[in-house]
């Protein structure tokens, strides 16, 4: 075949070509100019950045933004032409918008240029928190129990699993003790479900108010709390535990003329992590539970260590 027929089919005359490539180039959705970064002066722009910002061919190239009145902090234009790679950056404008801006770094002659493209990434942008922040709040439903507002077991184990690790780091003591309300079926019984839920509501407030920050304080399940204390001392953890007990003891529910007088009995055990794993950590609160049952045998309202 004769090979000027297998030529690709489209412009071979140099003015027929311009014209094709700035058709192209005007055919974008995007705002495409080139800039002269010696002047920060705008040399070119498609028709799309014509039609979005007016003609800016000769102004400064920060025109280029919608709102900007001076050099553009998140320019990188500098720094493409320095590695001669694209460079790019997400703008926030005043207005909520998104661009997205690159910069390719164009050399004619002794002249640097960049091209600089930009275009809206708003609702990319929107579907990208949107997504984050449904992500957090799945999160918070996974570890946060949405009737105390404490950690729920999930949550609560992960965490307590970093603290066992951090303690066998520093080779020291840990305590756990869980605190179960007495006779609290009789709550429902008496007064309904929806009673027992704002009684529950009410001991985890006082508990939090009990413990610091650094204390893992966490919802066990039903009417039962967890507390994970750094300890070197037994007599320390037997002091906290007393403080939950007295303070739940001279804490009744109160809700117009209904006062609950409430008790809770407490188990645990202190110990230093020897592996710090799931698995250590899981024993030690299955002693706490039998300590916690053993307060129950003996009259309940009390802690067992
Ligand atoms: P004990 O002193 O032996 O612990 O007696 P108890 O009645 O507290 O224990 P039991 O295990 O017999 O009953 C626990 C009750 O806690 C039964 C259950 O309905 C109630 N409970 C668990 N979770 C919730 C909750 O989220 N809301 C309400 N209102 N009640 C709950
Ligand atoms: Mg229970
Ligand atoms: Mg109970």
């Amino acid at each position: 075949m004769d090979p000027e027929k297998r030529k690709p089919s489209g412009p071979s005359h140099p003015t027929e070509s311009a014209v094709f490539l700035k058709e192209l180039i005007d055919a974008s959705p995007a705002i495409i100019s080139l800039i002269d970064t010696e002047q920060w002066k705008v040399m070119y722009q498609n028709a799309t950045g014509e039609k979005t910002l007016g003609t800016i061919v000769g102004k400064s190239c920060f025109e280029n933004i919608p709102k900007m009145s001076a050099n553009c902090p998140f320019c990188k234009a500098g720094e493409a032409l320095k590695t001669g790679k694209m460079t790019s950056s997400e703008v926030p404008l005043p207005d909520g918008k998104w661009l997205l801006i690159q910069w390719s770094p164009v050399r004619t002659g002794e002249t640097m240029l960049a091209v600089e493209t930009i275009v809206d990434i708003t609702t990319q942008k929107l579907k990208e928190e949107e997504y984050r922040g449904l992500k957090d709040s799945f999160e918070h439903l996974a570890t946060i129990d949405p009737l105390t507002e404490l950690l729920n077991r999930r949550g609560w184990f992960t965490l307590a699993e970093r603290l066992c690790q951090r303690a066998l780091q520093d080779k020291v003591a840990l305590g756990v003790f869980i605190a179960d309300l007495d006779n609290f079926k009789r709550v429902n019984d008496q007064y309904g479900h929806a009673v027992g839920d704002q009684t529950l509501q009410h001991i985890g407030k006082v508990m939090k108010s009990l413990f610091r920050p650094r204390d893992l304080l966490g919802r066990w399940g039903g009417e039962e709390f967890i507390m994970l204390l750094p300890s070197d001392d037994r007599d320390l953890l037997a002091i906290a535990a007393e403080r939950v007990r007295k303070a739940v003891e001279s804490s009744p529910f109160v809700s117009g003329d209904i006062t609950l007088p409430l008790t809770v009995s407490l188990g645990g055990v202190s110990f230093t992590p020897a592996v710090g794993d799931r698995k250590e950590l899981e024993m030690r609160i299955a002693q706490a539970d039998q300590n916690m049952y053993l307060a129950k045998q003996q009259g309940r309202n009390r802690v067992v260590l």
